[in-house]
């Protein structure tokens, strides 16, 4: 998981002329130093929401090459770009292959103000017209960024790696692994909204090198667990069916 900190609009300038159509002279969005979307005025949108953020730069053409594709999502006030799940399946794993930043740094985030930049900067992106992030999308989102592929490796079932996660930082490890359990597999079905809220989230400490943690899970004042979007939110969807 990263957060868009500098946005920034650029000029490019690409070849065109093997497919007769001259030198194109477009628009690159970048943030901080990676290049987001290479091809600004050919975006285009489908009807899910999803979009090629990297496009050919022979032609410009959206699926004239396969890989780069971004599912974007607001998420109350902020907004995250996270690979196609209901796409990216292992049989078309090249045409619809996240970008390698989504690959290398894991999910982008847009904080509010960030958003606000998005929107000013590149309209057809601005993250007030994505369709919500739903809960059943949340289990692919967090195994995508869990340390260790803690979660299994992305496009395989979500289900936790118990051996490699050897303490919490609060309460009983086992404990704590079940309810977060329970709460990936109710959410894995349900279609509402997601919101995000600033809580407390728990540190579990995994086996390998480093012993790095993660945080999926946040505690509200009153105890009530959720599961985590990243360190320190925690998130609510209505869980009635
Ligand atoms: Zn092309």
């Amino acid at each position: 998981m990263w957060t868009a900190a500098k946005l920034e609009r650029v000029r490019v300038v690409y070849d065109f002329t093997s497919a007769d159509c001259g030198y194109c002279d477009d628009r690159a969005l970048l943030a901080d130093g990676h290049r987001l979307a290479n091809l600004l005025g050919f975006i285009e949108i489908e009807e899910d929401g999803c979009f090629q953020a990297i496009i050919c730069e022979s032609c410009g053409v959206v699926h004239c090459q396969p890989g780069g594709w971004v599912a974007p999502r607001r998420v109350s006030q902020d907004a995250v770009w996270m690979p196609c799940f209901d796409r990216y399946l292992p049989d078309q794993e090249a045409e619809y292959r996240p970008p390698g930043y989504l690959t290398n740094a894991g999910v982008l985030w847009f904080e509010a103000d960030a958003v606000r930049e998005l929107a000013s900067l590149v309209p057809i992106l601005d993250p007030r017209n994505y369709p919500a992030l739903v809960a059943r999308e949340l289990p692919r989102l967090m195994q995508w960024d869990a340390p260790g592929l803690v979660l299994g490796r992305p496009g395989e079932a979500v289900s936790i790696r118990r051996d490699i996660v050897l303490a919490c930082d609060e309460g009983d490890v086992t404990e704590q692994l079940t309810v977060l359990e329970e709460l990936l597999n109710s959410a894995s079905t349900l279609t509402q909204a997601v919101t995000s809220h600033s809580a407390r989230t728990l540190a579990f400490y995994l086996d390998l090198p480093g012993t790095p943690e993660w945080h999926p899970l946040a505690v509200d004042t009153d105890g009530h667990r959720s599961l985590a979007l990243r360190r320190n939110v925690g998130c609510t969807y209505d869980q009635s069916q």
